[in-house]
């Protein structure tokens, strides 16, 4: 049987599913992936895998891989040899250009490969508009973090949370989304740390936490603000470091004055003393560390939400030092580093704004061409291809199809393209509508770098040849560039690539592929000397003058629940299944745990709807209606449900809202009004 199947060799790379970026031991034989286990010497996971990366790798032996190019004729694939896919796609993507083409990167792929779409994008195709689903995760962490500390990374280690003397988790259920970050927080406890969680949910965090405060879904803000005004009120603040190290103080605290607490406890129903209580734990136990995902950013005021995280962390001077800071825990394996590499339509690689002629002068000279103008975000893309503006369009690795809200006007804006490129490691919904699709290699057949959540580069090795005629993506891009008649692409290997990377990103300089083979290296690292950074803003923060700003975060509420549709749906994501399962759905032991898609549902709502678990309802919002099973738990409030995007048959991104936070771009996932009617 292939699960007792001994490795005849094993290959040191990294695990593809999650941002914590578990270094692995890749069992391989006769071609084929066998076994996974842990880097014993990571800093990342110190020998440990979740069940995803331990058992959940095996989807890159399976038969329904891509295996040749595949392009429609009369409305069916036939598989066709590289040259006529190449030349078919030169062909047509030259009768586009500028804002009539754009191109989705991926945070599953390499820094290499995300480099290369953009660079295509911008130097190629003379178009701004590159994106990819860090839109939909922490595009309002990029631009918060930005704003007020000068960098929108993790300013801290995942090894650093076991030294906290606090920990504050919002919004994140880290042991399923982030297993190894969520189990290094539970050892911190057992270790004597405090933990404050910030959630809707009971989750594995909050069981265990000194102070669960159980919010109202989207009422973070407030409640975030309402502790550093207690802070305040209790004079538990670090004067010293808002003195030396910070601008804006006085306007956040006159702000913060005018909050009216009784209608703070009324938004958020959580009691004030409970806020309170949380607030001089977190005050008074240094160094205390913030993790956050998506339950802070997918809403309406997502940058909001993490302005107001960073100012109480700035407020307490936790930051600069060890086990401190704030940290958002990325989602995908390669997320920080698609970021890294200019894959948005607002900055160029390593955050280099597309404002800043120094750095338009560089990267035009570097690569022989004009810098287009800022581009569209994820959300405006597909509009602009529903209206007809954009008109070809190149996927790489994603499956917008299920992953972005309100999937019914996806679907409308891709059946509008003129031209629709996917390229991927199996059909997926998405690529079932392209015109062409590209067969990619895996993870596990390819050589590369990933940056994890805490921005440590890591090498991804090769260990088996890919399947059939699949190719990296790097090559594939490359080989279209050049035929499009582009001088600046040919590479013949990744670390080609990287080398360009480390000649234009600053933060970037000092890694290479040789440097790297004996283990990531956090960055910035700005020279062959500088071993990396695992801590940020020790000294100072990159912005104007060296100093951190407190910014007044705007306060915006989600559309609330009505009497048409009285509840409020909550999506996340499962530990055994993961973003569209293109990958999980071919491991047959992670079906077994999650197979089907449940609806969690408070008991005293399921008793006044009258249905018990396993009951099938229909679940409607002013955008769509999909039928599930229902799961009755305490683990979510009364007036709230709870379903993940992972299941194509009951899409819950069919039901989410594509309203946005005005900074960001980020829609509000989080908290969409639904009805639901039992189905018998
Ligand atoms: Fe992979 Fe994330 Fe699990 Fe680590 S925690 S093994 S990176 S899925």
């Amino acid at each position: 049987s292939p699960r007792t199947e001994k490795p005849s060799s094993e290959v040191k790379t990294v695990c593809p599913y999650c941002g914590a970026g578990c270094e692995i031991h890749l069992g391989v034989r006769g071609g084929r992936v066998v076994s996974a286990r842990g880097v014993r010497e990571s800093p990342v996971n110190r020998g440990n895998l979740c069940v995803k990366g331990r058992f959940g790798l095996k989807f890159v032996n399976s038969p329904e891989r891509l295996k040749k190019p595949l392009m429609k004729v009369d409305g069916r694939f036939v598989e066709v040899e590289w040259d006529e896919a190449i030349k078919f796609i030169a062909e047509r993507l030259s009768e586009y250009g500028g804002s009539e083409f754009a191109a989705v990167a991926s945070a599953k792929c390499t820094n290499e490969e995300n480099y290369l779409l953009q660079k295509f994008t911008r130097a190629v195709m003379g178009s701004g508009n590159i994106d990819h689903c860090a839109r939909l995760c922490h595009a309002p962490s990029v631009a918060g973090l930005k704003m007020s500390l000068g960098s929108g990374a993790m300013t801290n280690s995942i090894d650093e949370l076991r030294d906290a003397a606090c920990i504050l988790a919002v919004g994140t259920n880290a042991t399923e989304t982030h297993p190894i970050t969520g189990y290094r927080v539970l050892e911190a406890v057992r270790g004597g740390s405090r933990l404050l969680v910030i959630d809707p949910r009971i989750t594995r965090l909050s069981e265990a936490a000194d102070i669960h405060l159980r919010n109202r879904p989207g009422t973070d803000l407030y409640l975030i603000m309402a502790m550093s005004r207690f802070i305040i009120e209790e004079e538990l603040q670090d004067t010293d470091f808002i003195g030396s190290r910070t601008d804006g103080f006085d306007e956040f605290r006159e702000e913060l004055f005018k909050l009216d607490l009784d209608e703070v406890q009324e938004i958020t129903g959580v009691p004030l003393e409970d806020i309170r209580r949380a607030a001089r734990i977190y005050a008074s136990n240094s160094p205390a560390s913030i993790i956050y995902s998506m339950g802070v950013t997918q809403h309406v005021n997502g940058t909001g939400n993490v302005l107001a995280l960073s100012n109480l962390a700035l407020l307490t001077g936790n930051i600069g030092m060890p086990s401190a800071g704030i940290n958002p825990l990325r989602g995908q394996n390669n997320v920080q580093g698609s970021c890294d590499m200019g894959a948005l339509p607002d900055l160029l690689p390593g955050y280099q704004g597309l404002d800043d002629p120094e750095a338009l002068e560089k990267f035009s000279r570097a690569w022989d061409s004009e810098i287009p103008d800022y581009g569209k975000i994820l959300p405006e893309i597909f509009e602009d291809a529903a209206g007809g503006r954009i008109k070809a369009m190149y996927i790489m690795g994603e499956n917008p199809l299920l992953s972005e809200p309100d999937i019914g006007k996806v679907r409308e804006a891709f059946e509008k393209l003129e031209l629709l490129i996917v390229q991927d490691i199996f059909l997926t919904e998405t690529s079932e509508l392209a015109d062409v699709v590209l067969p990619a290699a895996s993870f596990a057949e390819k050589d590369g770098t990933f940056t994890n959540t805490e921005r440590r580069v890591q090498l991804i090795r090769k260990a088996i040849d890919p399947p059939g005629d699949a190719k990296p993506d790097w090559w594939i891009i490359s080989r279209i560039a050049e035929a499009m008649g582009s001088g600046e692409f040919s590479y013949e290997t990744s670390e080609e690539i990287f080398d360009e990377i480390r000649g234009l990103v600053p933060s970037y300089a000092g890694l290479s592929y040789d440097r790297l083979e004996s283990g990531g290296i956090q960055w910035p690292c700005r020279s062959q000397e500088d071993e990396g950074t695992p801590y940020l803003h020790a000294d100072e923060f990159p912005k104007p003058g060296g100093r951190a700003s407190f910014i007044v975060p705007g306060y915006q509420l989600p559309e609330g629940p009505s009497d048409e549709y009285p509840m409020i749906l909550l999506t996340g994501r499962n530990l055994y299944q993961y973003h569209t399962r293109s990958m999980t759905a071919r491991v047959r032991g992670l079906e077994r745990f999650l197979g089907t898609e449940e609806l969690l549902m408070n008991p005293e709502d399921a008793e006044s709807l009258g249905v018990l678990d396993g009951d099938e309802v229909r679940v409607t919002s002013v955008r769509g209606s999909i039928t599930v099973g229902v799961r009755v738990t305490e683990r979510v409030m009364k007036g709230t449900v709870f379903m993940t995007f992972h299941f194509a048959e009951s899409p819950a991104n069919s039901l989410t809202s594509p309203v946005r936070d005005p900074v960001s771009g980020m829609p509000g996932l989080k908290a969409t009004p639904v009805n639901i009617k039992p189905c018998k």
